[in-house]
């Protein structure tokens, strides 16, 4: 007995069995038949449920099975199941809203891609990978030539590749140099399949970042699909169309409408990641993965908690960009935590994708997909006030803007609503203006149609209007008296240069800014193949991830989801699905007398035609008498021969099951496992 030099495990022990409680329970629950149908016509494989002694048999009835599953069918998703297509692999599509696109579908198509596309040569423009590269991580250069400093912003005291190594966005996972090396190819990639590109444009941030002075743009394409009335006006459909035809062209399958709840991983957290539970239509389903899951299910935007972690301030904005056509609610990005997922964050999480829209919190850029809001009134002839009718800014502060300009900090309307009153919409802002102003911008103040009806406003006189908005006569009249006197002189209050007519014509107006959360970046941490790493910077077998789901290299838009889809795809595609070796594993335990108190050897062997993986570990668990799910007792390094072993104590009368199981790794898809029962007296 003294032979052993490992403790003894017993009953009670904590090592472990707290550990595979979850999983096992989870996965004894799965016992669950029937499928739905998917869009393009495929019916449910067979698989029966094989009860937890079954030699080496799944645990799960697998409703659907393919080789790359992917999660959303955004620009991540969309690219990355037209390349695991591409890449030879069948690919099934899960997405949760009714039709395909996610936000991507609704954005305005301005796309950070380049590295020396047609148009950008056509243009005089000249951006290689490097400069790119260059640009995301050492020392960006400004149209002149000269090293940029934090926007020229900061009085020159950074430079932006300091302030990249400063806030960590560097390229220490090594995607600055995938992004850059894959961008052109992907552009031609879309301009070959037609994409709509119709010119290279000047980035408004020209002077902050050289390389997205090149934004090449799909912007106002008409698009006959989808929507209500059957046409789109909106760049992204310019994108995501073409990329779904590519898709479907190298056979992926979508399956709207199913919600991916759970990521199912082998093993406590230490195995492959083989397939997720999804709901539809109050269904649960199962769909199984050979090669890879991958995450494009977009950002955390709708999740409390994810919110909480990633921009507690943005806790007080409760609505979701894009809404009601995509509710992201984080629960990509939670199932991955749940699996072992790390994050990471972008310090310009801080910093971007800030949006704001008059008279709707219900924005997209089309309208079969949400309310478009009116258009934004010149600042020249209208104030913004808060809740109690006081102006609290220079109106000429714009919405989106990331450097320090004029000494303000980035985002500092942003900042300065977030301490303003709030409500059920977030932080209350008005836009007060007359109808001379309204007049001369044509702006359509259409109740239900361009404004929300709890969002306008509008009355004869000031006095009428203050109160319909939740504000005083008194102090609503006394700031616009106040503005008025400042037009034509000299704004004291907050220094507004542009001022060109006092608000002074009925009717008055008054529209409520919905705002949201554009863009957001922060998310599981991924490598340079798009694998999803854990807190150990380990690989998670069979995951990948970008787009918003995914962390790192703090850039914004639809460029990262395309090209870093693509990526996943490609090595998602190439993974092998079966394992070589081991195959196959035995279990002894042993003892002269198997009675409780007395302690059970268990001996496993791990053998397959190909040799044994170095530093494979075998799993032994136990189901004690009265159990229904193993739990882990200890994990242990087989040696040469695939040898390993244990001991445990039994403490109780009655049947014990024990199981040993070879765990799949990044390098063996398979799983492999062995239960015996042993009866202890
Ligand atoms: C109005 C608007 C305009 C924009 N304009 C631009 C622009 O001009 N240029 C630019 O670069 N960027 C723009 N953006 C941002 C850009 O659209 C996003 O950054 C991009 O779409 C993110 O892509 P994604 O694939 O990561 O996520 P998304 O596009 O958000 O797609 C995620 C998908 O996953 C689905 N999903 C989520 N959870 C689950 C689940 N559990 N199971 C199944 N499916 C799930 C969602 O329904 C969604 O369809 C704009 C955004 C908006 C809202």
């Amino acid at each position: 007995m003294g032979d052993m030099d490992d403790r003894d495990l017993q009953d009670g022990d904590e090592a472990g069995q707290k550990q595979g409680m979850t999983r096992r329970r989870f996965l004894g629950a799965a016992a669950v038949t029937g499928a739905a149908a998917g869009l393009m016509g495929v019916g449910p494989i067979s698989a029966a449920f094989a009860a937890d002694d079954d030699l080496n048999a799944p645990e799960i009835a697998w409703d659907y099975e393919t080789d790359v599953l992917v999660l959303g069918s955004g620009p991540a998703g969309m690219s990355c199941a037209a390349w695991a297509g591409r890449g030879g692999a069948e690919v099934m599509v899960l997405e949760m809203a009714a039709a395909i696109g996610g936000k991507g579908i609704l954005a305005g198509g301005n796309l950070g891609i380049g590295g020396g596309t047609r148009m950008q040569k056509a243009q005089g423009m000249l951006e290689t990978a490097d400069i790119i590269y260059q640009d995301r991580t050492v020392e960006a250069l400004r149209t002149d030539g000269q090293k940029m400093t934090i926007g020229d912003v900061d009085g020159g005291k950074h430079t932006v590749g300091q302030w990249r190594k400063i806030s960590g966005c560097a390229d220490a996972d090594g995607l600055a140099r995938v992004f850059a090396d894959k961008s052109l190819d992907t552009w031609d990639w879309l301009d070959g399949l037609g994409c709509p590109f119709i010119k290279a444009n000047v980035s408004a941030y020209a002077n902050v970042y050289r390389g997205s002075r090149y934004y090449t743009t799909t912007a106002a394409q008409k698009v006959d699909r989808n929507g209500a009335d059957g046409t789109m006006e909106a760049g992204g459909a310019g994108l995501l169309w073409p990329m779904f035809d590519d898709a479907t062209a190298h056979g992926a399958q979508f399956f709207m409408s199913h919600k991916m709840t759970q990521l199912i991983r082998e093993g406590d957290r230490s195995g492959r990641v083989v397939g997720v539970e999804a709901t539809h239509d109050g269904k649960t389903l199962y769909f199984r993965a050979r090669k890879g899951v991958f995450l494009g299910t977009g950002s955390w935007n709708g999740s409390a908690n994810l919110k909480k972690l990633f921009l507690p301030w943005l806790s007080m904005y409760p609505h979701v960009s894009g809404q009601p056509y995509v509710m992201n609610d984080g629960s990509g990005i939670e199932a991955a935590i749940e699996a072992g997922a790390s994050l990471t964050t972008d310090r310009g999480s801080d910093w971007h994708g800030w949006h704001r829209h008059p008279g709707t919190v219900w924005h997209s850029m089309s309208a079969p997909y949400g309310m478009p809001g009116t258009a934004e009134p010149s600042t020249a002839t209208c104030i913004y006030v808060n809740a109690d009718g006081n102006r609290f800014m220079n109106e000429e502060i714009g919405e989106d803007n990331p450097a320090w300009i004029g000494g303000n900090p980035p985002f500092y309307f942003a900042q300065l609503c977030s301490q303003q009153k709030a409500d059920k919409d977030g932080p209350i802002v008005w836009i007060i203006l007359d109808e001379t102003a309204r007049a001369a911008q044509s702006l359509d103040f259409t109740v239900d149609t361009t404004v929300q009806s709890d969002m306008y406003a509008t009355a004869a006189t000031i006095a009428e209007l203050a109160p319909k908005i939740g504000m005083t006569a008194a102090a609503l009249g006394d700031t616009v008296t106040k503005y008025n006197a400042f037009v034509g002189a000299t704004d004291t209050d907050f220094g507004k240069k542009s001022m060109t007519a006092a608000i002074a014509t009925g009717p008055f107006h008054a529209v409520k800014w919905g705002i949201q959360k554009h863009n957001t970046l922060g998310g599981v941490t991924i490598n340079d193949k798009a694998q999803v790493m854990d807190w150990s910077s380990r690989v998670i077998p069979g995951l990948y991830a970008a787009g918003e789901s995914a962390g790192g290299m703090d850039l914004i838009g639809l460029a990262k989801p395309i090209v870093f889809g693509r990526v996943a795809g490609e090595w998602a595609a190439q993974e092998t699905t079966t394992s070589p070796a081991p195959t196959h594993v035995t279990l002894k335990a042993d003892h002269a007398s198997l009675a409780v108190g007395k302690l059970a050897t268990l001996s496993s062997v791990l053998s397959g035609s190909d040799g044994i993986p170095s530093g494979a570990a075998v799993s032994f668990e136990v189901k004690k008498p009265g159990e229904s799910s193993f739990h882990a007792i200890v994990s242990r390094k087989v040696t040469d021969t695939g040898a390993a072993s244990t001991r445990y104590k039994l403490a109780k009368k009655g049947t014990y099951s024990f199981r040993a199981r070879f765990l799949a790794t990044a390098d063996f898809a398979t799983s492999a496992s062995k239960v015996v029962k042993v009866a202890s007296k």
